[in-house]
């Protein structure tokens, strides 16, 4: 057995080894003991994640990346790789905001101006755009929100705290962000959804009056575009009168649904996102990239200035350094995927993969609402479907309500049932979650198919479904 690798039956915790090991011999460790046991992103049988499989040109341009190992922390580290991210941001920007031909002739070269930023995920990019939201809110003289914490800017304004307003369905990323930004997870002010997982504008301005009212400082309007559970989209241009009328920073969490932006015929959807403050796009979903890229996108191009940092040894003002807006420091040049990416695939190639799995998720929605099986359980806005299998005793009752609580318990579990014995025989994959159904007290568990990968046919739709209930029929027969 090798020191430090392999331990499987050796007692004791792990330790750094002390000697060196010949690299063969720890690729046969991976070989027998990780490999065959990671998730197989890339099979059309596994509809889990909101991650899939990547282009091949992107396996070739990961061998440039790592042999040059840039740093887009600051110019003198990355260089061309700083030209070429801030081109694929304002490349992005255009899709989302859709600016003039001047505006980009003026601002996407501009090092003292910023379209946004990469992040190495959602969560952080999310995290940037609040951070943003809380300092022009707080920032008074100097930023002094950031010197002197949330809480002394909020009394010195004689505020009795501060609020981030968005959909019940909102990520968890944003509580991260109240908790870090020193608002509070608390101050994260939920707002219900209706039977298709969006909110109303009604429900949202009473939620946004609320804060005022009890002299709260409103940090956010969060609209989500395509939210996780279901991939629900909010009305962005009601929330976009509201953000106007409040005087709220207005962000949109795309990172799932931001690719829809691709297409002629979808990104109808996402009507009012060119009023946001910011966006965030997760190029790691919908995009089929690596783990671990996203973008924040900002309408402003001075908005980034609210959190600026400068040092004495870099990132000083106006060298154009991307480390000196970001809450990252060194981090790797993966811009260069989604460069390669918008040219290589292109707009219209983004758009037949949208256009494709938006269509398999609505031929799988039909085949459930055809089903007396199963029950679709929310319309989907996008390639996330939600759903569950009503055992053969429980049928007969509209979709989501009508029943008794014990009955929806019984219905939870054994959808757990379901899903659990699907991950333990391995052939197909979903993943769970629960939801808020409006009309039904309980919280329901669903099923969730991420019709996402490239590869997966109607067929493997088809496939899917009936694996489960050859799997469901086997437990009621239990
Ligand atoms: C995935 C997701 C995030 C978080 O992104 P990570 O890349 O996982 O950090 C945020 N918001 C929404 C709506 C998401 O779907």
């Amino acid at each position: 057995m090798l020191a430090g690798v392999g331990r499987g039956g050796v007692a004791g915790p792990p330790s750094v080894p002390d000697g060196h090991l010949e690299p063969e011999r720890y690729y046969a460790y991976l070989l027998t003991h990780v490999l065959p046991h990671a998730i197989n992103a890339s099979s059309p049988h596994c509809m889990a994640h909101m991650t899939t499989i990547v282009p091949e040109f992107v396996h070739e341009l990961s061998h440039v990346l790592l042999a040059l190992n840039q740093n887009l922390v600051k110019r003198e580290a990355s260089n061309s790789f700083s030209t070429l991210e801030r081109e694929t941001l304002a490349m992005m920007h255009r899709l989302t905001f859709d600016e003039s031909e001047a505006f980009y002739g003026e601002h996407a070269d501009n090092s003292e101006n910023s379209l946004g930023m990469f992040c190495s995920g959602g969560t952080l990019a999310n995290l940037t755009a609040l951070w943003i939201a809380r300092n022009a809110k707080l920032g008074g003289v100097d930023k002094s929100v950031e010197s002197q914490g949330a809480a002394a800017a909020l009394q010195r304004s004689g505020y009795a705290g501060a609020a981030i307003v968005g959909s019940a369905l909102m990520h968890y990323s944003v509580r991260k962000a109240a908790g870090l930004l020193g608002i509070g997870e608390q101050n994260v002010r939920d707002v219900p959804v209706n039977e298709r997982g969006r909110i109303r504008g009604v429900g949202c301005r009473q939620v946004l009056r609320q804060c005022v009212d009890s002299g709260f400082a409103l940090i956010a309007l969060v609209g989500v575009a395509g939210t996780t559970d279901c991939g629900s989209i909010d009305d962005l241009e009601e929330l976009a009168d509201l953000a106007e009328e409040f005087g709220v920073h207005y962000h949109v969490d795309a990172a799932w649904g931001g690719a829809l932006l691709f297409s002629q015929t979808h990104r109808v959807r996402l009507r009012g996102i060119t009023r946001a403050d910011s966006v965030t796009i997760d190029a790691h979903k919908q995009m089929c990239l690596p783990v671990g890229i996203s973008m924040l996108l900002l309408r402003n191009t001075r908005a980034a200035l609210a959190i600026e940092k400068t040092s004495n040894y870099m990132l000083q003002a106006g060298s154009g350094d991307l480390g000196r807006c970001a809450v990252e420091g060194s981090r790797p040049g993966n811009s260069l995927f989604v460069h390669a990416a918008l040219n290589i695939i292109g707009r219209r190639g983004y758009e037949s993969l949208v256009d494709e799995s938006m269509r398999r998720a609505k031929f799988m929605a039909d085949q459930l609402r055809r089903s007396s099986e199963f029950e679709l359980l929310v319309e989907p806005d996008t390639n996330i479907v939600l759903y569950r299998y009503i055992p053969s005793h429980e049928r007969g009752h509209v979709a989501g309500g009508g029943r008794t609580a014990a009955e929806q318990a019984t219905i939870n579990a054994f959808n757990e049932s379901i899903q659990r014995t699907q991950f333990e025989a391995g052939r197909t994959l979903v993943s769970r979650t629960t939801l808020q159904h409006p009309g039904c007290a309980e919280r329901i568990v669903a099923l969730r198919a991420v019709i996402l990968s490239p590869l997966v046919t109607d067929d493997d739709v088809l496939a899917l479904l009936a694996d489960q209930l050859a799997i469901a029929r086997g437990l009621e027969r239990r």
